[in-house]
């Protein structure tokens, strides 16, 4: 049996990413949503994003199989207690969040006698709100679901079920370990390229106007990144913490290392590394994760 009564909290990029998509491919299912942002709830429904936008979280959660949370990580305990009285007993709590360790616990304490299976579509855009939502977000992506060890199994593969039915891939994964290797692959990947803008916008001797002329030559694609949605990232950086603050360390040593590398000279050193990480790329767009077009396919979005 897969679920019929589907209730979305939060109507952004990932809510309403959400809602389409099932729309789109399950469409027995219905949606009901809700959104803190009352101009929000408005947009979702001129857009269709749900079913049904309903006033309150707790209307939203009424009668659902499962309720998913789409809000930022700093926000699932809050966004939880709104609904906490008017929750099923038998529904399903699932979220979107991008670290999980944080989020499980904060579901864990707000929700105590459900059965609660944290989830990352590793899928989305430099975009938020609800317009910036599309049905097929979720396409070839991966889903990793990091259940705790009391989840039933038939729960877990329930909701395996509806991700790969929206198009993902499904991954099982302990919360610590996705929170370290989301730290490597988003997340300072998302530090780098909010940093590298930062410094760029506070040069002196360079003007913004030479910055935004000149783009093409590589800070153009960080710029994309370094435009994501600020209380979304505030929030990855203050949840995940530890494995952010793990990876930085070791991502400075290297970056010391290649400054070495230049300042002696070390031609190979720079090659070497410059090839191993081409080969990434190439590895990437082989598992069809990215495009190899300059404009990465991304016309569209
Ligand atoms: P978004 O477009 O900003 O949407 C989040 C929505 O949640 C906003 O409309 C926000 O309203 C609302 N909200 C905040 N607190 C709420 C509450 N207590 N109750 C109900 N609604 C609330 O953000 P998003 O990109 O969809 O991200 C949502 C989640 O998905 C985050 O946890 C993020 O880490 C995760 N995620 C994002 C991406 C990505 O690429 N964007 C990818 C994978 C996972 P206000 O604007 O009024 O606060």
């Amino acid at each position: 049996m897969s679920f019929q009564r589907i209730a979305i909290i939060g109507l952004g990029l990932l809510g309403g990413s959400l809602g389409l998509a099932i729309a789109q491919r399950l469409p027995n299912a219905s949606t009901a949503g809700f959104d803190a942002d009352p101009a929000t709830r408005d947009r979702a429904a001129q857009l269709g994003l749900v079913g049904t936008v309903c006033g309150t979280a707790a209307e939203a959660v009424a009668g659902a199989d499962l309720v998913i949370l789409c809000v930022p990580v700093g926000a699932m305990s809050n966004a939880a207690l709104t609904f906490a009285e008017a929750l099923p007993a038998d529904a399903v709590v699932s979220d979107v969040g991008s670290s999980k360790a944080s989020v499980a616990k904060a579901l864990a304490q707000a929700l105590p006698h459900h059965t609660i299976i944290p989830a990352h579509p590793v899928a989305g855009t430099e975009q938020s709100g609800p317009d910036a939502g599309f049905g097929e977000l979720f396409a070839h992506r991966w889903c990793i679901l990091t259940p705790p060890a009391d989840v039933p199994e038939s729960a877990v593969e329930k909701l395996s079920a509806f991700w790969e039915a929206l198009g993902a891939n499904i991954e099982i994964m302990d919360p610590d370990h996705h929170d370290l290797v989301l730290a490597v692959t988003s997340h300072i990947p998302h530090l780098i390229a909010y940093t590298i803008v930062g410094t760029a916008s506070d040069l002196e001797e360079v003007t913004r106007g030479e910055v935004i002329k000149y783009s093409a030559g590589g800070f153009r694609d960080f710029t994309r990144i370094a435009a994501s949605d600020p209380t979304m990232w505030r929030d990855v950086f203050l949840n995940n913490r530890e494995a952010v603050l793990e990876m930085l360390g070791r991502f400075t040593e290297d970056l010391t290392d290649m400054q070495r590398a230049i300042r002696r000279g070390d031609a190979d050193k720079l090659f070497d590394l410059f090839t191993r990480t081409r080969d990434i790329r190439r590895g990437i767009v082989e598992q069809g994760q990215d495009d190899a077009r300059p404009d990465f396919g991304r016309k569209d979005h």
